[in-house]
């Protein structure tokens, strides 16, 4: 999932014609003042925090400002937020518009339908996770047909505009859609919309790409920025690897085993902090490169929690052993097992002759790990 910040979100919709404030982004307080003292951005103008976090707005990371000092210092303030947990680096400084009503509009992907959907709100501008679904409105969208006049004129209905504002609203549909396949996204979300006079305008832009169609867009390669070293060469090797606060490492299958596995250690008190989903594999060296991966992110303890299917448990237990022997003295880590499925007795044999136990309970491998880790050291 590579999330776009505003501004690189606005710059997708600049490309296919989406009409958007004049505005530039600023790395300082400074460039910021500059950015209004050149005109580049005109007055009054609105100063917002560049985060892939929502409710800015509310959360005071969206200022307003009349002169070029306070431009200034409002950038200041915002790039000195710590915003629910992402530091500031950047903020986007547009022309302030008069606006008449906030819309909200989204194309996304619905996973259950299998289509394409159009998401419409009349009531925009607040996060769509607080509207009432009542005042939300889903049209799905063919995917070979593509977005038509029908579905552009039901979008007009629901958002009550006409005339003028419904042939805006057509138009601005058509480019977003374009957008949406052109780039591969994920969702494209327009929220507020805008309608300054008998015009519409995107506000706010939130856009996700598809990270499987990542290897079409190179121009993307660069925003992913939010990963760990670690977490880059995983993704090379592409294991699926995540490194959060927490001193328990999380070795399962499957993203909802993971999910539930760090859940029940959380439900013990435990810290689980790094995950790794082994996924669908059989391949034993896999299974090593996983471990040693693991292994210099330095966890205090290991659970192992895998249940066996296309990944064998033996498969699992040889390449856990073989990584053991490579792992240096110093780095290596006690390790709780439950393994069960496919050749669970095979599995368990080998790790038993590598001195180590597989537990089959859930609860009492999990407590078995949470306790490890609470350790002194
Ligand atoms: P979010 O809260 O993180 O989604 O940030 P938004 O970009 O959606 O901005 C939050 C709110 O700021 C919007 O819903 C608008 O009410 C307000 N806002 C943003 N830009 C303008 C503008 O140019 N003019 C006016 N009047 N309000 C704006
Ligand atoms: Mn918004």
């Amino acid at each position: 999932m590579v999330k776009l910040a505003e501004w690189r979100g606005k710059e997708v919709f600049g490309k296919y014609g989406v009409p958007l404030p004049r505005g530039h982004v600023a790395r300082s307080a400074e460039e910021a003042e500059s950015l209004v003292r050149s005109g580049t951005v005109p007055l009054p103008c609105v100063i917002k925090a560049q985060v892939l976090a929502g409710g800015r707005g509310k959360g005071g990371a969206v200022r307003f400002a009349d002169t070029p000092e306070e431009a200034r210092e409002s950038a200041r303030a915002i790039l000195g937020l710590d915003f629910k947990g992402e530091k500031v680096r950047e903020v986007l400084l547009e022309e302030k518009l008069s606006i008449s009503r906030e819309l909200y509009l989204s194309l996304t992907l619905d996973r259950a339908l299998r289509l394409p959907i159009l998401i419409l709100s009349s009531q925009g501008g607040v996060e769509i996770e607080a509207v009432d679904d009542s005042q939300i409105e889903r049209i799905s969208i063919h995917p070979f047909a593509g977005l038509t006049g029908y579905e552009e004129r039901r979008a007009a209905e629901v958002l009550g505009l006409s005339g003028t504002l419904a042939k805006a609203l057509a138009q601005l549909l058509r480019s977003l859609w374009r957008a949406f396949v052109d780039e591969d996204a994920e969702l494209l979300e327009v929220n507020p919309l805008a309608v300054v006079g008998d015009g519409l305008v995107a506000l706010d832009a939130k856009v996700i790409i598809e990270d499987d169609a990542a290897f079409r867009h190179p121009e993307y390669a660069e925003i992913r920025d939010d990963r760990t070293p670690l977490e880059e060469i995983a993704r090379e090797k592409d294991i699926a690897f995540v490194q959060l606060d927490g001193n328990i490492g999380v070795i399962a299958n499957g993203a909802g085993l993971t999910m539930a596995t760090l859940d029940v250690l959380q439900e013990l008190g435990g810290r689980p902090g790094i995950f790794l989903d082994l996924g669908g594999t059989d391949d034993p060296k896999k299974v090593t490169e996983a471990f040693l991966l693991m292994s210099q992110a330095t966890p205090k303890v290991v659970f192992l929690n895998i249940f066996g299917g296309v990944t064998r448990c033996d498969t699992v237990a040889r390449g856990l052993v073989e990584a053991m022997r490579q792992v240096p003295e110093s780095q290596r880590f006690p390790i709780v097992a439950r393994i069960r499925g496919n050749n669970e007795a095979e599995g368990t044999e080998i790790l038993r002759s590598a001195g180590i136990t597989s537990v089959p309970s859930l609860k009492d491998s999990a407590q078995a790990a949470v306790d490890r880790s609470r350790e002194a050291p």
